[in-house]
């Protein structure tokens, strides 16, 4: 193969030979970073399509490692999470809070982006030929069909096997990667999410949806007990995101659904046929040929993320329902604990410990906030909630992975030495 990377590997045979499985967020921000140490980087991809569709929150935790790395969400559309508002489902205000002051407290910004702009924006600088280290070979429609951590080696879609120094498995809630560790169960929650995005200017236009969408910045949810929606902007306040989260049972989604079943305007309305005149409105705005449903799944506990020269990452490891939108944050402060422990110059036969490293930084912290995200997602009880979505937000937020796992590091080679 000949690549830039490929090219360097033969001139610097002490590098670290990196292979990611999978270049969805948490993949991509990992290669940067470790493309940066001066490490080669492969990362193979079974889709280009993953990042479109829908908008994600980038809360300060999050942001704050991508600002790190150069990666300023505003430039490429991302609006500030400023106002929050939470609705009854039939649509009256029961909280309505500016955070304009509140978010002061975080040193990044808590930005709502779409993600098909951030998964660009990773791809670019990944991939630039500017930039320290080596532009990373990242390989689409390869989907890895088998992962050996002991001797370090990918198997293809043809059969061919690639070796690496370190293998990341960063593909995802169904990936290949982490059955080399363990055949660990996907368990059902009993939701499921439709997802679509409409332009602010359809909403503007209809005087009976324009007061919901009077205020820049602003997200705003509807409760039912069993049933919630979440509306946000996204693309400079051009575009408005809409998560609906209902029991599964109802949209008949299963889990082989993974991320591409359609849904119809016509089955949105019928699960939420209770709700908010003004929200049913918004989801007749949609087009049916962009809306899809996803099933909500969570994951049996794994005992380790590391083997051999292996190391899973973002939801490989630890999937997060997305109560908390932290699943992709996870992903990223994963990302920034490997490019930590594996700086330029690791010598081969320290990967293995490195990588547990890694793992004993993180995993108490990412399972943490997996089990908030699981929290935050309880139905209501008699029209109540159970826990207040935003308990969790010092811990989620509050953290800089670049600093915390740099501690561990220094500690960890004072008792190396
Ligand atoms: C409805 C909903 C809303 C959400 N909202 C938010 C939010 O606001 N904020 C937030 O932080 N998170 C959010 N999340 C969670 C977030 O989307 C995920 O946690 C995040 O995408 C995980 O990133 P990842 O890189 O680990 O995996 P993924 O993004 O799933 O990427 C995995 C990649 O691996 C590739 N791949 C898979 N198998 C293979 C293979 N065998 N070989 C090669 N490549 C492979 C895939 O094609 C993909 O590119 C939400 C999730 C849902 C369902």
């Amino acid at each position: 193969m000949d690549t830039p990377a490929a090219r360097v590997a033969a001139a610097n045979p002490l590098l670290l030979n990196i292979a990611i499985v999978g270049g969805g967020v948490g993949g991509l921000t990992a290669a940067i970073g470790l493309r940066r140490n001066g490490h080669r980087v492969f990362e193979k991809s079974s889709d280009s399509t993953r990042g479109s569709g829908a908008a994600i929150h980038l809360c300060p935790n999050a942001n704050g490692i991508l600002r790190q790395m150069g990666i300023y969400a505003e430039s490429f559309g991302a609006c500030s999470m400023s106002r929050y508002i939470e609705l009854t489902k039939d649509g009256h205000t029961f909280k309505d809070v500016d955070l304009t002051e509140a978010n002061k407290r975080w040193p990044h910004p808590w930005q709502l982006v779409l993600r098909a702009a951030l998964y660009q924006e990773l791809k670019r600088i990944a991939t630039s030929e500017e930039g320290d280290g080596v532009p990373v070979d990242l390989v689409f429609s390869c989907q890895i069909i088998d992962v050996d951590p002991q001797r370090g080696a990918l198997t293809m879609p043809d059969g061919r096997e690639h070796q690496a120094d370190v293998i990341i498995g960063a593909d995802g809630i169904y990936s290949t990667a982490r059955r080399s560790i363990k055949d660990v169960k996907l368990l059902p929650t009993g939701k499921a999410a439709f997802r679509f995005v409409i332009p602010r200017s359809a909403a503007e236009s209809d005087p009976l949806t324009a007061p919901l969408v009077s205020q820049k910045d602003a997200l705003t949810m509807w409760f039912g007990d069993d049933r919630r929606v979440v509306m946000y902007v996204c693309d400079d306040n051009e575009q408005l995101n809409l998560v609906l989260i209902h029991p599964d049972v109802e949209s008949h989604a299963v889990p082989e659904d993974e991320w591409t079943k359609d849904a119809s305007v016509e089955q949105v309305l019928s699960v939420y046929r209770d709700f908010d005149p003004r929200l049913k409105a918004l989801i007749r705005k949609a087009s049916s040929l962009s809306l899809k449903v996803w099933q909500l799944l969570d994951m049996e506990k794994l005992p380790r993320w590391v083997s051999g020269k292996m190391a899973l990452l973002g939801d490989a490891a630890h999937p997060c329902l997305p109560y908390q939108a932290q699943g992709a944050a996870q992903a990223i402060e994963d990302a920034a604990a490997l490019s930590v422990v594996l700086p330029g110059a690791t010598a081969p036969g320290e990967v293995h410990d490195r990588l547990r490293l890694y793992e004993s930084i993180r995993y108490e912290r990412a399972h943490t906030v997996q089990e908030y995200s699981r929290l935050a997602g309880q139905d209501w009880v008699d029209g109540k909630p159970v826990v207040d979505m935003r308990k969790f937000e010092t811990y989620n937020f509050g953290h800089d992975e670049f600093a915390n796992a740099a501690e561990y590091l220094a500690l960890w080679e004072r008792s190396h030495v």
